[in-house]
């Protein structure tokens, strides 16, 4: 049986987590959840699962908690509570679910702690990398990819020494705007950039899959996670989204990963690996015949890609100015305060200006963060 405290449990991959262990009763088990905002969505969960430790992000939703529940937990509330959620003693398994670099502090603790983190929240990976390796070597923590193309490498990879693989390719679907014109793109408006052709997501990651920057800082996340040189990893676009990720190995063989494109099923891999379960969704239909297509990204018409290889090659403390400009400048789109493609202008111009730092440590790492944020906004407002 393992324990799990879910952060982010209102979000898209902390509800799909719940479905999860709701299959597998015998097998998973709520001990924490954390969330944000959504505080009656929060309710319904704490009383399904009714884990002995919650918390929520502001104190008035944990006081309307304690006085709505239909039970008595530890209610905690803002970074203090997501802490107390990540490093619950009676959980073995976190699953990383919170949205942005909000998410870094809680995701360290948890593997500090020595538990199994299972990491959705892709910024711990993009602006905390090195210290998350840390993290984990001292914990003695498991760290496992959910995201879908990174728990595909996972198991594409698994077992197999670094030096057999010549290199790796995540796919993309391409995004809403995968065949528009330039012109087009440049002029797209936040509706359009929401309606992603087959991921049900949060709207900062469609707009990240609208952009390319998804992919780019998933490009980012493998070379974390599998120790790969930027050049081994490249990006293959397919529409269809059912190859998740191949391996490509020294004498010209490639290895691909299909399942159904529902994150369930990475969710579910990551919480039992190495045993697998029953799928939580039906299983690849391979009576219905199909086409599937791949082809290379078009960097011209998403730049954010050749932003996020260049943050990668620059090392250090560039990837965490990236994020931090990138989140600033789809919230400004996001709110109808700048246009799409000024979302690339705002991050190359941070990129350019703040030059990048050796990491040393979270609280360095996290004051990066702020700087770029400030100069992303100060930049975002001169563009209004
Ligand atoms: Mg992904």
């Amino acid at each position: 049986m393992r324990h799990l405290a879910v952060l982010g449990s209102t979000g898209s991959i902390g509800t799909s987590t719940l479905d999860v262990v709701e299959a597998h009763p015998d097998r998973l088990s709520i001990v924490a959840l954390a969330a944000g905002r959504n505080r009656e969505l929060f309710k319904a969960q704490c009383e399904r699962f009714r884990p002995a430790c919650v918390s929520v992000a502001e104190p008035a939703d944990a006081a309307w908690l304690q006085a709505a529940l239909n039970y008595a937990p530890e209610i905690h509330h803002g970074a203090e509570g997501l802490m107390a959620c990540a490093t619950c003693p009676d959980a073995d398994t976190v699953v990383a679910a919170v949205v942005g670099a909000a998410g870094l502090a809680s995701t360290e603790a948890a593997l500090r702690a020595g538990r199994r983190v299972c990491v959705a929240n892709k910024e711990s990976l993009v602006v905390g990398g090195a210290l998350m390796h840390q993290a984990r070597a001292a914990g003695a923590g498991q760290l496992l990819p959910v995201d879908s193309e990174h728990a595909a490498l996972h198991q594409l990879l698994d077992g197999r020494a670094p030096e057999s693989i010549r290199e790796v390719r995540i796919t993309a679907s391409g995004g809403p705007f995968r065949d528009w014109p330039l012109e087009r793109i440049q002029a797209a408006t936040v509706e359009e950039a929401l309606n992603h052709p087959t991921w049900k997501m949060g709207p900062k990651i469609t707009i990240d899959s609208a952009t390319l920057m998804n992919k780019g800082l998933e490009v980012i996340e493998a070379s974390v996670l599998f120790g790969l040189k930027p050049e081994q990893i490249q990006v293959t676009i397919h529409p269809q989204s059912q190859v998740h990720a191949m391996a490509g190995f020294h004498d010209g063989t490639y290895q691909l990963q299909v399942c159904a494109n529902d994150m369930k099923l990475p969710i579910q891999y990551a919480l039992t690996y190495p045993e697998r379960l029953p799928g939580p969704v039906p299983v690849y239909d391979w009576t219905q015949a199909r086409t599937w297509t791949f082809s290379l990204p078009d960097l011209e018409r998403f730049p954010c890609l050749g932003l996020a290889y260049a943050a990668l090659r620059a090392g250090g403390t560039a990837p965490t100015i990236l994020n931090a400009a990138n989140e600033e400048a789809v919230a400004a789109f996001l709110a109808g305060r700048t246009s799409f493609w000024d979302i690339q202008a705002c991050v190359a111009e941070t990129l350019a200006h703040l030059g990048p730092q050796p990491v040393q440590n979270l609280a360095q790492v996290m004051a990066c963060d702020h700087e770029a944020r400030a100069r992303a906004r100060a930049w975002l407002d001169a563009h209004a």
